[in-house]
């Protein structure tokens, strides 16, 4: 008998069966799609132009994992941009980040910003250490039972508190503001200079459907900073090939240690023996036994759909029901007869800016009516885009001097009001995103050869993401660390003995960083050395 299925060949189920396999476990992977990798995979999309087609910026893949499944060894190169970001703006004028810049690059709207920035980015910093500290450790957890149950998760907290306590108290401070208050209030704490405030308050509405002074979402600017690329902390960087290039070397690591993958062979439902999951029964009605399941992904989808409901504790199951999700994203790869010209910087020969993170969206104050406008017409009619070029960086994605370009845009409501349907609006909304990048460089529209648009309905139909969710559940203080996905089962245990989940809708949450997937193996592992809940696994 297997040893563990894994439901969802994501990277995070790809990284759970290779620590599974490593420590000498029998592992199926069962993958609805014919492709394995989920939100971070490459396709062609348009003959001889080929993209990531969801996920498609890298950072915050944990090293550790990038370490022991050997990527690089497996093919997998990530490469930094030349420049972070660049923001056209509306009066002419331009902002850029990154590459040794920034600093007179504030200065041309702000000298007081530009001399904070060095201020700003060492708190940030800080900020991210912690969670850098956080994202392969199992959160504290609340557990059932007498005190010899809670001692270890205790002392989890303990240390956690030490940890925090060892910061300086304007340390702590920030991460007060940063865990609790809006990205808009914390940003206007430290600029004045709107480009600025936008250019980093974009981090705060990526998959997150909210206005950037909503509250926690500073969090969310703080989730896009934790991760490096090749070591420097902070900055993003294209993996060659695309994001499918990180899980084809992740899917190599894993077979090598023996793990099986099914492509085309979606889980219909989770079997129950006596309480406990035994195995799964596939959409083509095979069944499949297993000691322990494993679930790759959204946990609202896993417990509201392939599980029998009655199995699971009422307020467990309500609570499911009711898991934040939506983002608000809307994405779309693009096939370019040539590279744009931008109004307040031209030229189509490939620059620094062509290889940055184009984010078109000059104020806080832009996107909070973008958000406010999806509220209630369904999308924003001004809504924010960012642009890349992957191209640039890496030529194998377009035919010679053709261009590649991925369009990450929000904000679109998950669910469109009064009934209407994705399917009827996804071509007028793509036009208004080609639209909106024309605003700035013209001639970009008449350069597109072809498009693959993924609408919110897109996304939750091709990859299973709830509500288009780009994080499997939205990234709110009430669900994160000890409450991902719900208080008493942040340690990657559902109320279901011998399930589990590895997707991003555990610890640490979403983004292409394996964590999830590592941590799950982890505690796996543990109930296997225990022999508890696992009884009969070797
Ligand atoms: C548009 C978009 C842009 C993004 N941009 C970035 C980015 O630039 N950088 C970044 O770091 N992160 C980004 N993210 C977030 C990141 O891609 C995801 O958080 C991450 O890939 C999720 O990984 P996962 O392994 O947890 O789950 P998934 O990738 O969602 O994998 C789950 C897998 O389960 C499969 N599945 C579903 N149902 C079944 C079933 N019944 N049976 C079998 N298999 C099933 C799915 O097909 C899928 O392969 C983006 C996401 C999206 C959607």
């Amino acid at each position: 008998m297997r040893d563990a299925i894994i439901i969802g060949g994501g990277h995070n189920g790809l990284v759970c069966a290779f620590y599974l396999a490593r420590a000498g476990l029998k592992v199926t992977v069962l993958e609805r799609r014919g492709v394995v990798g989920g939100a971070a995979v490459t396709e062609e999309f348009h003959p001889g132009f080929r993209n990531s087609v969801a996920s498609y910026t890298v950072s915050l893949l944990n090293p550790k994992v990038i370490h022991d499944m050997a990527l690089a060894a497996h093919g997998l190169r990530i490469v930094e941009r030349p420049l972070s970001n660049f923001l056209p703006l509306d009066d002419g004028r331009y902002l850029k980040l990154g590459a040794g810049k920034t600093v007179s690059e504030v200065a041309k709207f702000s000298q007081r910003d530009a001399d904070r920035l060095a201020d700003y980015s060492r708190h940030l910093d800080g900020a991210a250490d912690l969670l850098r500290a956080l994202v392969l450790q199992t959160p504290p957890n609340r557990v059932e039972g007498g005190w010899l149950a809670a001692l270890p998760e205790l002392i989890k907290a303990g240390r956690l508190g030490n940890r925090v306590r060892g910061m300086t108290l304007s340390a702590q401070r920030e991460l007060l503001d940063l865990f609790t208050k809006s990205a808009g209030d914390y940003l206007d704490g430290w600029f004045k200079s709107t480009p600025i405030k936008a250019a980093y308050g974009f981090d705060s509405v990526v998959g997150n459907f909210a206005s950037p002074y909503a509250p926690g979402s500073a969090y969310v600017l703080l989730h896009h900073v934790f991760g490096e690329v090749n070591g420097k902390k902070g900055a993003w960087g294209h993996a060659v090939g695309g994001m499918g290039a990180i899980t084809q070397a992740m899917a190599k690591a894993a077979q090598k240690l023996g793990v099986e993958i099914r492509t085309d062979s979606a889980v219909a439902e989770v079997l129950l023996d006596q309480g406990r999951a035994r195995g799964v029964v596939t959409a083509q009605g095979e069944r499949l036994d297993a000691r322990v399941v494993v679930s790759n992904l959204n946990p609202r989808l896993l417990y509201t759909k392939l599980i029998d409901q009655a199995a699971l504790p009422a307020d467990f199951l309500r609570r499911m029901q009711a898991w934040r999700c939506g983002s608000g994203t809307f994405r779309m790869n693009v096939a370019l007869s040539e590279l744009p010209s931008f109004s307040c910087l031209p030229g189509r020969k490939a620059a620094e800016h062509h290889g940055s993170g184009i984010i078109i969206a000059p104020s806080l104050q832009y996107m909070e009516r973008a958000w406010m406008d999806a509220r209630t017409h369904g999308w924003s009619r001004e809504p924010i885009v960012e642009m890349l070029l992957p191209s640039t960086l890496d030529p194998s994605l377009a035919p010679p001097g053709q261009h590649v370009a991925s369009l990450f845009c929000q904000h679109v409501a998950p669910t469109l009001p009064d009934g209407a349907s994705w399917d009827d609006h996804r071509e007028t909304v793509a036009d208004l995103m080609i639209d909106t990048v024309e605003r700035h460089a013209p001639g970009f529209k008449s350069s597109v050869l072809g498009r693959q648009i993924m609408s919110p309905l897109d996304l939750e139909r091709t990859f299973g993401l709830v509500g288009g969710d780009i994080f499997h559940g939205a990234l709110g203080l009430d669900q994160l660390f000890s409450a991902r996905p719900m208080l008493g089962h942040a340690d990657y245990r559902g109320p279901v003995p011998g399930l589990y989940t590895c997707g991003s809708g555990a610890h640490p949450g979403g983004g292409v960083t394996g964590a999830p997937g590592h941590n799950a193996a982890r505690e796996i592992l543990r109930d296997v050395a225990r022999g508890r809940r696992l009884p009969g696994l070797r």
